[in-house]
């Protein structure tokens, strides 16, 4: 996830899963991937399996633990929806969250039609908890489906995170979004915005 700016506004990261596979070119100078791999086959740390997904149950009850409120950044080694996280331990992430609901927790996916449909059964009967927020990455027009299925979720609070901001967009329907996160991407060979319009290569 390129989160740097939405975790700057968060007190805590929790990360029940580690691990994931890049999805569009938002991915790819994925900060949570370099610094996995960086710790792969570290024996007894905590990135030995590098970016490959893992699961990480004896994480679940960290909220609970945490008692006094803080803003939480979930999966920022991740991503939550990734469609080969066990629906069963999906859930078990939501539960701790409902069960902790004295935290806001902040969510980011770039697979929101995996969140939408997601959302959509387990709260099929009204909308979801309000101290759980959601947001989608948008790097570029191509990705701004994403903007629609957030929209299409039972989800309260809605944001979007336009970084790494790679192209342009056309004009934004921010109707149900209470937040907007926009910065270009940084270090070592970043594509930089203006270099981007039109092309998808550096
Ligand atoms: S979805 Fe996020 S965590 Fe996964 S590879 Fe892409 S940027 Fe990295």
């Amino acid at each position: 996830m390129n989160v740097n700016s939405a975790t700057e506004c968060t007190d805590a990261t929790w990360n029940p899963v580690t691990g994931c596979t890049k999805i569009s070119r938002g991915c790819d100078r994925c900060y949570a991937e370099r610094f996995a791999e960086r710790w792969r086959a570290g024996p007894g740390r905590n990135y030995e399996q590098g970016f490959d997904l893992r699961l990480w149950p004896n994480r679940l009850d960290q909220p609970s633990r945490w008692r006094k409120p803080r803003k939480i950044f979930v999966n920022s080694m991740s991503d939550l929806f990734h469609r080969e996280i066990e629906r069963g331990f999906l859930d078990r992430i939501f539960d701790a969250m409902e069960q902790a609901d004295w935290h806001r927790y902040q969510i980011l996916t770039k697979r929101s039609s995996l969140m939408r449909n997601y959302l959509r059964g387990r709260y099929a009967n009204g909308r979801a908890p309000s101290h759980i927020w959601y947001g989608v990455t948008v790097e570029d027009q191509r990705a701004a489906d994403r903007i629609e299925h957030l929209r299409d979720a039972p989800a309260g609070e809605g944001f979007l995170s336009l970084e790494p901001l790679l192209g342009p967009l056309d004009a934004l329907e921010l109707r149900g979004i209470s937040w907007v996160i926009a910065d270009g991407e940084s270090g070592p060979g970043a594509r930089h915005l203006k270099k981007s319009l039109g092309s998808a290569d550096p």
